[in-house]
């Protein structure tokens, strides 16, 4: 799907400064590189599996899919990955890639902490020296999550400037990244940013529908109806759609939060380099976004959804916070197996669009991670008496 220079249609791209262009063609040469190279390939499975702990399994949802009255549901189940999610499977990718291009240092930017923890355990695992920047404004909040990438040997750089966010984060860290890339390398965490970043990111989320692509053939003998993900940054959802995308019969869907609805509400602009959909103010500045699950909580996607969409190859649809909490505890109550608050609404939306599938039609939900980060945020949510 990607065309010339890293656009996916009219979105994608680079458009960043000079001595930046200069730091990311060099990324760019080195993964064109290492994706060529079977040895580099043999080193990433060998990590997902006896690091990461794949393949997961594709766990059929029997009483999910009864109590929704709709497809034959299976789970791809990234929840049980080596800290307890999707966002694992990139980041030991990236890591090897910076190995590979001799950078001894890796720097990160994080919001509520997850990309920044995943980062963080790798680096240990592999010996590298880590530095992850954080809006001053998240350190406050995320203050648990700090202490474990310390625990971790990380170094948490809490970033004041600006409103001292996940965005101002970002910028200290493409700072660092343009005086240091000779032996930095930056480590991004969505499917987003200028090229060559998402189609990084894309392939090694692929691992996710590689799998479950096998998987439901040896049970189903046939291809699913549906893929269903949640779509913030889009790096699980891309991952999961990936192996599908020429399938034309497979329908991909995205869900959404209703309070960060990107895809549905967003009109093309430019946003940290890159065209794609973006939500914005009147004014035409990227509008300030609020999720009941942290890693949604971004006014851009990845380029490339924004033209699985424009094209009308994948679907997206948002789901409400309420529905998110209903998905939440149906899922733990059917399966035993409590989401991330991100994942539920996948799990949300499937319920919404159950009448469009037969039973026996196999629907595939990406359980992008698990829920132990979210109970006491949940209870608080329950506890106000909103979601009754
Ligand atoms: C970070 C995160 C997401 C959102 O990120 P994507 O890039 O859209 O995948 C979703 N689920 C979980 C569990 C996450 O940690």
């Amino acid at each position: 799907m990607e065309t010339a220079k890293g656009f996916f249609g009219t979105f994608g791209g680079s458009f960043v400064p000079e001595n930046l262009q200069a730091a990311l063609d060099k990324i760019e040469a080195a993964f064109d590189e290492a994706r060529e190279d079977d040895a580099f390939k043999k080193e990433y499975q060998s990590i997902l599996k006896e690091y990461v702990g794949r393949e997961n399994p594709l766990t059929y949802a029997e009483r999910l899919s009864e109590r929704f009255g709709g497809p034959k549901i299976y789970l791809k189940r990234e929840d049980l990955n080596h800290t307890g999610a999707h966002k694992i499977n990139n980041v030991v990718g990236q890591i090897l890639l910076a190995k590979r291009m001799g950078a001894h240092r890796i720097i990160a930017e994080t919001g509520a902490g997850q990309h920044g923890v995943a980062t963080a355990t790798a680096c240990a695992m592999f010996g590298m020296d880590c530095t992850i920047y954080m809006g001053k404004l998240d350190t406050e909040r995320q203050a648990l999550n700090v202490f474990r990438m310390e625990l971790l040997g990380a170094e948490v750089v809490p970033v004041e400037q600006g409103q001292g966010r996940l965005k101002d984060a970002v910028d200290v860290a493409l700072g660092d990244l343009i005086e240091n890339y000779d032996h930095t390398f930056y480590l991004l965490g969505s499917a987003v940013g200028p090229h060559p970043y998402p189609s990084i990111v894309k392939y090694f989320q692929s691992v996710i529908s590689e799998e479950s692509k096998k998987q439901i053939l040896e049970k189903e003998g046939r291809l699913p109806a549906a893929v269903v993900a949640v779509a913030g940054g889009g790096s699980n959802a891309i991952g999961s759609f990936a192996h599908y995308i020429e399938d034309t019969d497979v329908r991909l869907i995205g869900a959404e939060p209703e309070e960060a609805a990107t895809m549905s509400k967003g009109k093309a602009a430019n946003l940290h380099g890159f065209r794609t959909l973006v939500l914005q103010d009147e004014n035409g500045n990227p509008a300030p976004t609020y999720s009941i699950a942290a890693g949604l909580d971004y006014p851009g996607i990845g380029p490339e959804h924004s033209h699985l969409k424009d094209s009308g190859r994948a679907e997206y649809y948002t789901v409400s916070k309420k529905e998110v909490m209903s998905a939440f505890k149906t899922l733990s109550e059917t399966e035993g197996i409590i989401p991330a608050l991100e994942s539920a609404h996948a799990v949300a939306l499937v319920k919404k669009l159950a009448d469009e599938f037969s039973p026996e039609e196999p629907v595939i939900i990406t359980i992008s991670g698990r829920g132990d980060k979210d109970v006491a945020y949940v209870r608080e949510l329950l506890d106000s008496g909103d979601f009754d």
